[in-house]
């Protein structure tokens, strides 16, 4: 038999383990497992598995399952490693599944292997193929800018074109031995953007739509850094985290715009994002573990403590800078925040607060329905000065944040409306100490 392991391309569109399956002539079977261990609270009050990101996951899962039409998709629950070796112990298996990005998913690969199961990669994830970033490995570019000079200048870095969906009409998939099905949380949540309907089929009708009816990419670079709003930035990341969507689809969608409507610096500006993406992603794969240290890719110790007061409020969305707390409440409620205020967030938690940045990380983790592990804890570190950052670090003046990206507050009222009508002035006296809100204390008097 030859199985599918799904994990985050719940996808058929360009995807070359569906492809391997109608290639095979023997029994094929399809599988998605929902780790325990995600849904397992640690001693800081973390897991990884949000409403947002878990009713995500549910309809992509839903949605794929529609478009596999009489091909059955098998979904468990449980710990991924155990299922498969059990499963293997009694129908024996070849296993198809995309490569690891993180280290805990080599390690799941190479307990497969180390077991004797024949198990075969494909990339699913990245831009670029494993072949074109080759030359990176030895001496992987400090910074972005020195990948994406690379990978601008040279002929030999283009995005390889993707692949139609493979014609699966005459598999029928092999029975599972165990109990199928997910148990997935209550999920209250219902999100108004269209964006965050999980599933190929609503990721492609929302990319066509931002692209080709909005034309919103026509203002992206101006944009991007908006807080609130349905356009003011793409939107696109959930559907490229759980693989709705790949990027390379993404990127030729681009270039088809740009052949329609000319190219110019907003389109630009859309790859370049893409290109972040893509460099975090082979960072991780080329640093690995390292990521995930305390000093993270420089080799020198970050400062940072646990201090149970400051974690608690920020946990709770209340750390009386009121900015920042309408920045927590979006995202825990909906699972998403803009780019600008989860640097700012960063920034906050970790030169403010000073609090360690890794579990600022984990409690991303754990929330945003986007969540994509090179992405998250590569932005984090970098914010940190753990990371890829040449300025070792970014701290943002948070009052000069706000005076240019919210200056009329929109996005405070929206999560605060309790507030009622404050000017910025008032706000920033507040943040500053002078609690002049009836509002809770700034842990800390936000002095910059
Ligand atoms: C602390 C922190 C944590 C983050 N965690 C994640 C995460 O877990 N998952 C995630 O997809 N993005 C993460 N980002 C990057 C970025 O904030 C989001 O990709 C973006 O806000 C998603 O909205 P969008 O799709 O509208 O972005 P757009 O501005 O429309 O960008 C288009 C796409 O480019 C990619 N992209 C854009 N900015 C970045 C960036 N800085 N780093 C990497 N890729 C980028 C994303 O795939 C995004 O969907 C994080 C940023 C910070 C500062």
């Amino acid at each position: 038999m030859r199985l599918l392991w799904l994990r985050n391309d719940l996808r058929l569109e360009d995807h070359a383990g569906w492809q391997q399956l109608a290639d095979y002539s023997g029994d094929t079977a399809a599988v998605f497992i929902l780790p325990a261990h995600w849904r397992r609270t640690d001693a800081t009050g973390l897991h990884r598995l949000g409403t947002a990101k878990a009713a995500y996951v549910q309809q992509s899962l839903a949605d794929l399952s529609e478009r596999l039409a009489t091909f059955r998709l098998t979904l468990l629950q449980g710990e991924p490693i155990e299922l498969l070796l059990a499963w293997h112990r009694l129908q024996p298996f070849e296993l198809v599944t995309h490569a690891a990005q993180a280290p805990e998913e080599a390690g799941w690969l190479a307990r497969l292997r180390d077991a004797g199961i024949n198990v075969q990669t494909f990339e699913a994830q990245p831009l670029f193929s494993p072949e074109q970033v080759s030359s990176l490995f030895y001496d992987f570019p400090a910074s972005f800018s020195g990948f994406r000079r690379q990978v601008e200048k040279s002929p030999a870095w283009p995005v390889p074109t993707p692949q139609p969906a493979a014609d699966l009409g005459r598999l029928q998939a092999a029975n599972c031995p165990f109990m199928t099905g997910i148990d997935w949380p209550a999920m209250p949540r219902e999100s108004a953007h269209p964006a965050w309907q999980g599933g190929e089929t609503a990721a492609e009708h929302w990319l066509h739509h931002y692209l080709f009816e909005r034309r919103a990419l026509a203002h992206y670079k101006a944009s991007r850094n908006g807080l609130t709003g349905r356009y003011f930035s793409s939107h696109l990341s959930a559907a490229l985290a759980w693989g709705c969507l790949s990027s390379r689809t993404v990127w030729h969608r681009i270039l088809a715009y740009e052949q329609q409507w000319g190219s110019d610096e907003h389109s630009y500006w859309l790859r370049f994002e893409l290109l972040w993406r893509e460099y975090f992603h082979w960072s991780l794969r080329v640093h690995g573990s390292q990521l995930f240290a305390a000093d993270g890719l420089t080799g020198k110790a970050m400062p940072g403590a646990f201090n149970p007061e400051y974690w608690h409020s920020w946990c709770e969305a209340s750390t009386g800078w009121p900015m920042i707390d309408a920045g927590l409440k979006e995202l825990m409620t909906t699972g998403f925040c803009s780019n600008r205020l989860r640097q700012n967030l960063a920034s906050c938690f970790i030169h403010e607060l000073g609090l360690d940045w890794r579990l600022g990380a984990r409690f991303f983790e754990q929330h945003l329905l986007d969540f994509d592990v090179a992405s998250n804890w590569g932005n984090w570190a970098y914010i940190s000065g753990a990371g890829h950052d040449p300025h070792h670090g970014r701290h943002f003046n948070p009052h000069r944040q706000w005076r240019q990206y919210d200056p009329e507050l929109i996005h405070l009222y929206q999560w605060l409306p309790e507030l009622g009508a404050v000017t910025p002035e008032q706000v920033e006296s507040h943040q500053r100490g002078e609690r002049l809100l009836d509002y809770p204390a700034p842990l800390v008097p936000l002095e910059c």
